[in-house]
């Protein structure tokens, strides 16, 4: 009888865990919602135009480097609130990352995000800035599941290259927003292709900016990998001795004092995309898992670094 029991209480534990996976970190109970989910469908970018109108703030920061298109920043929350700013979309073909990102923002517009508390918490006391497409001639150009059509804006340039010389409009654009706003959080938002070197195999990479955070980072990446049940390639920070050789716009937005924090983090997070080669469809993640991953990384992001804003601001709670 004593043994049932014991059973049937470790199969109420293995349940419960896999509804809910409560992992924790520096003793901090954390629920991550497991309902993520959406389509995750191209739309082009006049489509995309039609829901960025959808909110309440929207501003245009600007025409990227063709002079075609406007490119967009949405604001949740008070502007006078510390700011924590999301970009996606700087690589056109990694459309999946605009996706995701705009469903969250939606859901937190909404209110249908799944953690209602965690919502009100966010928009009470914070400034959410989210560029939905950074490049925006590569994302109208893409192809949905080819490997790189679109990664390029109009003069072929990688915009992800160039946020130290910052000779292209779209760059410009986001470094604009980055020095008015001051986040005290950054995330790029990317997707690459399963067999990218770098990747190491695994079918989500994540980088931060500097080594003195990377114990939020271990975190944040620590709790996506649990949830998610896979193992995470980490990068590791951009190293301060040759600032020009990456460019990148995390080693930038690094750099950036803002007026909460000792330093200002900044993630890259990418999902491995589907691509149709030669061989046939290569799609190591569902689309759904994208979806649910990609959301559960930016409620992670957010929810990591609102910690590490609480360390030295005591006025949130
Ligand atoms: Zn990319």
């Amino acid at each position: 009888m004593r043994k049932f029991k014991l059973f049937f209480i470790l199969i109420i534990t293995i349940f419960a865990l896999q509804i809910n996976p409560v992992p924790s970190i520096d003793g901090t109970k954390i629920i991550i919602p497991n309902d993520f989910s959406g389509e995750l469908k191209y739309e082009n970018y006049s489509s995309l135009e039609e829901r960025i109108y959808k909110f309440d703030n929207v501003s245009i920061i600007g025409k990227d480097q063709s002079g075609i298109y406007n490119m967009y920043c949405i604001e949740l929350g008070e502007k006078e609130k510390p700011t924590i700013l999301v970009e996606a979309g700087i690589h056109g073909s990694e459309w999946q990352g605009t996706m995701y990102s705009m469903k969250f923002m939606e859901e937190l517009r909404d209110g249908t995000f799944p953690d209602k508390a965690f919502r009100n918490k966010l928009l009470d006391h914070f400034h959410i800035v989210y560029i939905p497409v950074v490049n925006p001639w590569g994302y109208d150009r893409t192809i949905p599941m080819n490997l790189f059509s679109g990664r390029y804006n109009s003069t072929g340039t990688d915009l992800n290259r160039d946020f130290y010389k910052f000779t292209q409009a779209e760059s410009r654009n986001v470094k604009t927003k980055m020095d008015e706003f001051k986040p005290f959080a950054f995330l790029d938002i990317h997707m690459m292709q399963s067999n990218f070197d770098a990747s190491g195999g695994n079918n989500i990479a994540m980088g931060y900016g500097q080594t003195q955070t990377k114990q939020v980072f271990d975190s944040f990446a620590k709790l996506l990998s649990q949830y998610s049940g896979q193992s995470i390639t980490k990068w590791r920070a951009p190293p301060y001795e040759n600032p020009i050789n990456t460019g990148l716009a995390r080693t930038y937005m690094r750099n950036q004092t803002n007026p909460y924090t000792p330093y200002t983090l900044s993630y890259i997070i990418e999902l491995a995309k589907p691509v149709k080669r030669t061989t046939g469809l290569d799609a190591p993640l569902s689309d759904s898992q994208i979806m649910k991953y990609g959301m559960a990384g930016m409620y992670l992001f957010f929810y990591t670094s609102i910690m590490y804003f609480e360390e030295y601001n005591n006025n949130i709670k």
